[in-house]
């Protein structure tokens, strides 16, 4: 029998899932601004996809056997019975929009960025949730040139550097390629088989071999610690892509370190893939990770396109800002005038004045359902208004109003005709 909830619980959002609060609020403005400045700069544009996607999208595109299609997904059923999920990452979502869309018959590759809310089923923790936010950059179509590997980097170091958050330090890695994969696959199911793993373990090396690197059990670290390393085992154009990569890095100074047991959670990368972290801080969670894949479109059952991008997280972006909300430069909010009533006709007659000066693009507080004088002036005072204006019944009746330079107490009647433009000269 389906137990009855306790009133208060509807109170509580679902697990993993949270408010931003106005207080929060101005650090995400400040994000996104910056997401859209450093967007500009490299030359990305904007792109949005729909918030839910069928399901064999991220079944074909993210991979059967990744923890994000085997245990994370929100599904849904809709009355038609279309079989939906949230999305739980924005790469195949964008990449299914450039192939239907028809960005391919536009100039190659396309630059394009995002910023919006994914959904996974993980267990919530610090800095772990089941809706976050991430932004990304993606570059789609023309060819898999070394360089827009690097750009993609260089974009979301920069954007996260721009917001204080430092030292940032790139973990970088190649995960070869159709050609030199499959026999870099079974020199590691040769080393670990026979070998004391874990459960999860046991069953990667059957499902999906490469993720062996990525367990964070204890007790299979030594056995990680001496697997062969991939690196070992790239073709001479895979070598070659990952050196003019890390070449590129250094010519644009983003310090990096080669990590070969970075192997990502998504089955559609190849070649490079890299995660950024913040060094001393939030320890073990990336920032921002992504990395080339070139067979992403036709797993999803379009034409062969390259692609390379990046997604970071919002909210440990976030939470790191909070730390340095002092250095962060937020924009300052606008000045605003108040606007005082005394009594029902001039509360009245304030409606139509608060229009006047939305026309003229100046910006009014009013307390519409505070009646006294001097709590109305106390707002005042309390939000730094410089000019306050006060509406009395005779002020209605004599089509005049008060205006009071906050800073000084001096009072002064104008006519109620020329205030918009007597308060237009003051705020000069
Ligand atoms: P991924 O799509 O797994 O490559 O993740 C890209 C970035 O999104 C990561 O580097 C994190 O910063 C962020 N991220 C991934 N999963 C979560 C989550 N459950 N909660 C918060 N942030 C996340």
């Amino acid at each position: 029998m389906p137990t009855k909830k306790k009133p208060t619980d509807l109170l509580i959002p679902p697990r993993g899932m949270h408010d931003i609060l106005p207080k929060e609020t101005p650090l995400w403005d400040k994000l996104i601004e910056t997401t859209r400045e450093i967007a500009d700069f490299y030359n990305f544009s904007r792109i949005e996809t729909p918030i839910a996607e069928r399901v064999e999208l991220f079944e074909r595109g993210v991979g059967e056997t990744t923890d994000i299609v085997e245990k994370e997904m929100y599904f849904l059923k809709t009355k038609g019975g279309d079989r939906l999920v949230l999305r739980p990452e924005m790469t195949a979502p964008v990449m299914r929009s450039y192939l239907q869309n028809g960005l391919h018959r536009l100039p190659q590759p396309q630059r394009l960025y995002y910023f919006g809310p994914a959904f996974r089923y993980e267990r919530p923790q610090a800095g772990r949730y089941r809706q976050f936010h991430q932004f990304g950059f993606e570059i789609v179509g023309g060819d898999s040139d070394p360089v827009y590997d690097a750009e993609i980097i260089a974009a979301s170091y920069r954007l996260i550097e721009s917001l204080k958050i430092k030292p940032l330090i790139i973990e970088i890695s190649s995960i070869g390629c159709r050609i030199c994969r499959p026999g870099y696959r079974k020199k590691l199911i040769d080393y670990y088989r026979g070998k004391e793993i874990c459960r999860d373990c046991a069953r990667r090396l059957k499902t999906n071999p490469l993720r062996l690197l990525d367990c964070k059990k204890e007790a299979c670290q030594p056995i990680k610690a001496d697997a062969p390393s991939i690196l070992d085992s790239l073709c001479s154009p895979c070598r070659s892509h990952l050196k003019q990569v890390l070449e590129s890095l250094e010519e644009m100074g983003l310090p990096y370190t080669l990590n070969p047991l970075l192997v990502r959670g998504l089955d559609y990368y190849n070649r490079t893939v890299f995660e950024i972290f913040v060094q001393e801080e939030v320890v073990g969670l990336a920032l921002a990770s992504g990395g080339r894949y070139d067979y992403l479109a036709e797993m999803i059952g379009g034409r062969p396109t390259p692609g390379v991008g990046v997604a970071g997280g919002a909210e440990r972006i976030i939470e790191l800002m909070m730390a340095r909300r002092d250095e962060i430069k937020l924009p300052k909010p606008r000045v605003k005038i108040f606007l005082v009533h005394i009594g029902d006709l001039a509360k009245k007659r304030s409606l139509a004045l608060i229009e006047e000066f939305r026309r003229s693009n100046i910006g009014v507080i009013s307390a519409l359902g505070k009646n006294s004088l001097s709590e109305q002036l106390e707002t005042a005072n309390k939000v730094g208004s410089p000019l306050a204006l006060i509406l009395g019944q005779r002020e209605v009746y004599e089509e005049s109003i008060i205006l009071r330079d906050m800073q000084t107490g001096v009072q002064e009647s104008v006519p109620l005709k020329k205030v918009v433009e007597e308060v237009k000269k003051r705020l000069k």
